[in-house]
């Protein structure tokens, strides 16, 4: 249930109130105003006795757990000057990790020339193991914003505490959420306080009813706006690092109507595979894909495997029907744009 509040309403006395009633409530500022979320699993209590209450504007049964993402469906993303989710497919690419000041620039130069609107990259690893290399942490992220900011690329680049959201916030465009992080739930609050656009990478054993509930959490939080990526789940084959899930891609798309995308690159583990799972994540409903390419890929310090060179990332470029930024300006066109902006 979701109660509106009158404007000169203190949050903190109608919680009271309503938790004398049993109620347990959430004071929330979301894209319905400023108002108090009541936990299903609360006291039944006639309407008569909330609307009662001093500061109680009226009341609203929640249709859907996740009412913050179902208010979002069809909305497009415009974010520093690109599209996301207007029709087009996009491109977000670059090396797993920032490894040095030049290595980004020159990845930035690559995957511009490729056709990406964004750049990737980690200044902050979550590896498997705590001897492998970790990232070049809070000074990769002044190098990585130069670096797109001279190829008019968008920065996405992960957080993993919340001691970290600040800086991150002040160089990237997009915050990512990586998968291991789906369900840190004090994570998602301080992201979404950050007001940015976040990418949710859903976790590798959650349900689409979590994920939808943890881009629930950054929207309730302040969140700019969700993208949700598929990136593959666990599952009992060993061929391939993860399963790519294909039938999650066309749920959030074609059921909740979300801006969604596909990562190939950590759903299979291979650069072999990355070109057809691209195409099949765009032809069930994926917005773009993310994916992982190194001017070098034999000296990357991680996910080398699955890191494009620079001819196979241009070949999908090519196969998106994308065309480098540079020359778009040059030619003066604007990217396709169709629904309302979020
Ligand atoms: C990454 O994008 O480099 C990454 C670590 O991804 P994930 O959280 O999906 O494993
Ligand atoms: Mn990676």
């Amino acid at each position: 249930m979701w109660i509106e509040l009158t404007p000169d309403a203190d949050p903190s006395i109608v919680k009271n109130q309503l938790q004398a009633l049993g109620l347990w409530a959430t004071v929330l500022r979301g894209a319905h105003g400023h108002g108090l979320r009541v936990e299903v699993d609360s006291k039944v209590v006639a309407p008569e006795h909330i609307l009662a209450i001093p500061g109680v504007a009226d009341l609203r049964l929640a249709s859907s757990k996740h009412p913050e993402v179902d208010a979002r469906a069809g909305r497009l993303l415009r974010v520093a000057g690109h599209t996301i989710g207007g029709g087009t497919p996009v491109l977000l690419a670059g090396p797993c990790s920032v490894e040095s000041e030049a290595q980004i620039h020159e990845a930035a130069a690559m995957v511009a020339r490729a056709g990406a609107t964004f750049l990737r990259g980690g200044v902050y690893k979550p590896r498997t193991s705590p001897y492998a290399f970790q990232g070049v942490g809070p000074r990769g992220l002044p190098w990585m914003r130069a670096a797109a900011d001279a190829w008019g690329l968008g920065v996405i680049t992960e957080v993993m505490s919340e001691h970290d959201v600040d800086v991150v916030a002040a160089h990237a465009d997009i915050i990512q959420l990586g998968a291991r992080n789906m369900q840190n739930y004090a994570l998602l609050r301080a992201v979404g306080e950050a007001g940015k656009p976040v990418m949710l990478k859903r976790g590798m054993h959650a349900y689409v009813s979590e994920w939808l509930l943890a881009g629930e959490y950054l929207l309730s939080a302040g969140a700019g706006a969700v993208i949700f990526c598929e990136r593959g789940i666990r599952s009992f084959e060993p061929s391939s690092r993860n399963l790519l899930d294909l039938t999650a891609v066309a749920q959030l798309k074609h059921v909740h109507g979300q801006i969604v995308i596909a990562d190939p690159s950590h759903a299979c583990g291979r650069r072999d595979l990355i070109p057809a799972l691209s195409r099949a994540s765009l032809a069930a409903g994926a917005d773009g894909v993310i994916l992982e390419a190194h001017p070098d890929p034999a000296s990357a310090r991680s996910d080398g495997p699955q890191a494009l060179h620079r001819e196979e990332i241009e070949a999908i470029g090519r196969d998106m029907g994308l065309t480098p930024l540079a020359a778009q300006r040059r030619a003066g066109s604007v990217a396709q744009t169709t629904g309302r902006p979020l």
